[in-house]
């Protein structure tokens, strides 16, 4: 019948995952990993020090200044940015393998990253996690408790910019649940169609 060969759609198989500080990024992956350990989240350098219970190389890779400096030199950071005075960055290899083998990828970062990775792999589907209100932001970022007050108030500054740019993600997931988020982040990873009908 002269059917013509369908070629295959093309899985966006890296997902980012991005957001104010003290949205809940982080506790969204760590539940969606207890979950599904199977998930591979890519895991940031970062020249800020752990805070209690994060350790080298499971939460980020702990660098010094000048590692990190090396890092950008070297261009083995698919992304980078500076957040409340601390470099963050996502090692590149680790990704583009995982990508290459045609595995689902997971990026949690910040949303300067989230640009840099939109410009350098357009397929990347960006997701924006919201809090459920600004109230409700404002009391997850003081009451973490392990930040001191001119932290806080640079993340608060930084938040009400963030919040300005959901419209440029391709989804909004509001953060009302930490099991609903993390299901329909788990969906999007794994089920995408590819014909933008999740945007
Ligand atoms: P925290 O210090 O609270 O762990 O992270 C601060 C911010 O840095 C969060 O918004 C987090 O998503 C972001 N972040 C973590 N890793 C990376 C990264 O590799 N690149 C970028 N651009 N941001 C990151």
């Amino acid at each position: 019948r002269g059917e013509t060969p369908v070629p295959p759609v093309r899985q966006p198989r890296l997902t980012v995952l991005s957001g104010p500080s003290g949205v809940g990024k982080s506790t969204v992956v760590a539940h969606l990993r207890k979950v599904h350990p199977e998930v591979w989240l890519s895991v940031s350098a970062t020249t800020r020090k752990p805070r209690p219970g994060e350790r080298h190389g499971v939460q980020y890779f702990f660098v010094e200044d000048e590692e990190f400096d090396k890092l950008i030199a070297n261009g083995e950071l698919l992304e980078w940015a500076e957040f409340a005075g601390h470099r963050y960055g996502t090692p590149r290899k680790a990704v583009m393998d995982r990508l290459e083998a045609g595995e689902p990828v997971l990026l949690e970062i910040d949303l300067q990253g989230a640009r840099q990775v939109r410009e350098s792999l357009e397929e990347a589907s960006l997701v924006f996690l919201a809090p459920p209100s600004w109230d409700e932001l404002v009391r997850r970022l003081t009451g973490r408790g392990t930040e001191a007050p001119e932290v806080i108030e640079r993340r608060l500054a930084a938040a009400k910019v963030e919040l300005a740019a959901e419209p440029e993600f391709d989804l909004t997931l509001v953060n009302t649940s930490v099991e609903a988020v993390s299901r329909e982040l788990l969906a999007l990873m794994l089920h995408r169609s590819g014909d933008g009908s999740t945007s």
